[in-house]
C-alpha cells in the first residue's frame, strides 16, 4: 500500500518558514525531498515547467550531481532564476571530517539547525561503501554504541538524507571512484524514522536517477518489529538486524528495543519476512569482550537461527570514551567464528574500518556537553558495576 508522501510542498514550506534567523541556508524547497513522480507535479503545475525540462531537471540533480540551479546549462537563464528564488539543490553543508589511515573517509554534514551529522565512506576491494545517517543522535540508547550518548535530537527529512549520498558520490567521482553500496548503519534508528527512510530509499532506486539495484541498499535495524515488518511490506531492499546477544537478560543490559520486542518476538518475525529466494537477512553481532564471545553464546546462536534465512556479521567492538566494553581478544573472535562455520552458520567478519578517526561502527556523533540521556546512563552504571565486580 502506498504511503502518504511525508514530504508536501505544504510541509516543505512550513517547516522552511520555521528557518528565520538562520545564517547559511534560506528557506527555499528542496528538490532532493521528492520522488520523481513528486517532483514532476511540483514543477509542472507549481512553477510551469515543461515536462523535457523535469527530465533535465532530475538529471542534473542526480546524474550530473550539480550544486546550483546556475549549473543546469540546458535551463533558460529565467528559469534557473526563478528556481533558485524558491527550491534550493543542496540541503545541507558538506565538508570532510577525517580520512582514516586504511582511506575510510568521514563527512561531516551541517543542517539548517546547526546540528551536524556524519556519513562513511568506506572503499575496499571490490566495492565502495556509504554508511549514511537516517537521524541526528539516537533513541535507542544502546549501550555499545557512542551516537546512543546524544539521545535523540531529531529525525532526518529525505533531502538530508538523499544529500549525504550525491555529497559523496561527487566526491568519490572527482577522484575516479563511485559509491557502489549504500549502509542506513550511521547515526541512527532508520525504521524509527520510516517515511524518510522510505522515501530516501525510492529516491536511490529511481532508474531515472541515481539507479542503486535493491541488492546494494541495506536498511538496518536495533529490532523494531512492526516497524521492521512495515518496511518489508513497503520496500524490497535489504535488510540488517542487530542481534548482539543471546539471552533476553544479556541483551536487554545492551539494548533496551529487547524489552519491548524480546528475542522471540525477533527471531519470529524474521522467520515469516517476506524474502525472496536469494535474499538474506543480514543479523550484527558485535563482540564484546566477556559479556557476549562466549562458545555458550556461540551454540546459542545456532539455535536462534535456526530456520531463519540469514548471514552472521560479527563486528569486533569499536572502543569509545566512556564505554564499559572492550574489544575480544583476536583468538575469541577466531574461535567463535570457527565454532559458528562447524555448525553451518553463514558468518563473517567484518574488517574495523576508520577506528583510527572514530569512523568505524559504533563511533559516530558527537554527544557534545549534552548529559547522558537517563535510561542510557542507568544501564551504563549498571555495567560499569557489574564489570567492577568481576574484576
Ligand atoms: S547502535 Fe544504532 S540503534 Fe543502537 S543507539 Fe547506536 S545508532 Fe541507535
Amino acid at each position: 500500500m502506498a504511503r502518504t508522501p511525508d514530504v508536501s510542498l505544504e510541509t516543505s514550506l512550513s517547516r522552511l518558514s520555521d528557518w528565520d534567523g538562520v545564517s547559511v541556508f534560506e528557506p527555499k524547497i528542496p528538490l532532493c525531498a521528492f520522488e520523481k513522480n513528486e517532483l514532476y507535479t511540483l514543477l509542472t503545475e507549481g512553477y510551469g515547467v515543461k515536462k523535457f525540462r523535469v527530465k533535465q531537471i532530475y538529471q542534473w540533480l542526480y546524474h550530473h550531481l550539480v550544486d546550483d540551479f546556475d549549473e543546469m546549462t540546458n535551463l533558460s537563464k529565467a528559469l534557473r532564476e526563478r528556481l533558485g528564488k524558491s527550491a534550493r539543490v543542496r540541503t545541507t553543508l558538506a565538508g570532510i571530517g577525517h580520512i582514516a589511515s586504511d582511506g575510510t573517509t568521514k563527512f561531516t554534514f551541517k543542517l539548517f539547525d546547526d546540528a551536524v551529522v556524519e556519513a562513511v565512506f568506506l572503499p575496499f576491494e571490490t566495492r565502495n561503501t556509504l554508511c549514511i545517517s537516517s537521524q541526528v543522535g539516537c533513541a535507542m540508547g544502546c549501550t555499545f554504541c557512542f551516537t546512543a550518548q546524544m539521545g535523540l535530537v531529531r529525525h532526518l527529512t529525505p533531502d538530508e538524507i538523499v544529500d549525504q549520498v550525491v555529497f559523496a558520490k561527487k566526491w568519490a567521482r572527482d577522484r575516479d571512484q563511485n559509491v557502489s553500496n549504500i549502509v542506513y548503519m550511521g547515526m541512527g534508528e532508520p525504521l524509527h524514522n520510516l517515511d524518510a527512510v522510505i522515501k530516501s530509499v525510492a529516491i536511490f532506486k529511481h532508474e531515472d536517477g541515481l539507479n542503486f539495484s535493491r541488492r546494494k541498499i541495506t536498511v538496518s535495524t536495533s529490532g523494531l518489529v512492526d516497524a521492521m515488518n512495515t518496511f518489508m511490506d513497503e520496500s524490497d531492499v535489504q535488510l540488517a538486524v542487530s542481534l548482539n546477544a543471546t539471552t533476553d537478560i544479556q541483551r536487554s543490559k545492551i539494548m533496551p528495543v529487547n524489552d519491548r520486542y524480546d528475542l522471540e518476538t525477533l527471531m519470529r518475525s524474521l522467520k515469516v519476512l517476506p524474502l525472496d529466494k536469494r535474499q538474506r537477512i543480514t543479523l550484527e553481532y558485535v563482540m564484546l569482550k566477556d559479556f557476549n564471545d562466549t562458545i555458550e553464546d556461540a551454540q546459542r546462536i545456532v539455535k536462534l537461527t535456526k530456520g531463519i534465512k540469514c548471514k552472521l556479521n560479527l563486528i569486533p567492538f569499536n572502543p569509545h570514551p566512556g564505554s564499559p566494553f572492550e574489544t575480544p581478544e583476536e583468538e575469541n573472535i577466531e574461535k567463535f567464528q570457527e565454532y559458528l562455520r562447524s555448525k553451518k552458520v553463514s558468518c563473517f567478519r567484518r574488517k574495523t574500518r576508520g577506528r583510527d578517526e572514530m569512523a568505524a561502527c559504533g563511533q559516530l556523533g558527537e554527544p557534545g556537553e549534552r548529559p547522558l540521556p537517563k535510561h542510557l546512563k542507568k544501564r551504563l552504571e549498571i555495567l560499569h558495576s557489574d564489570r567492577m565486580n568481576a574484576k
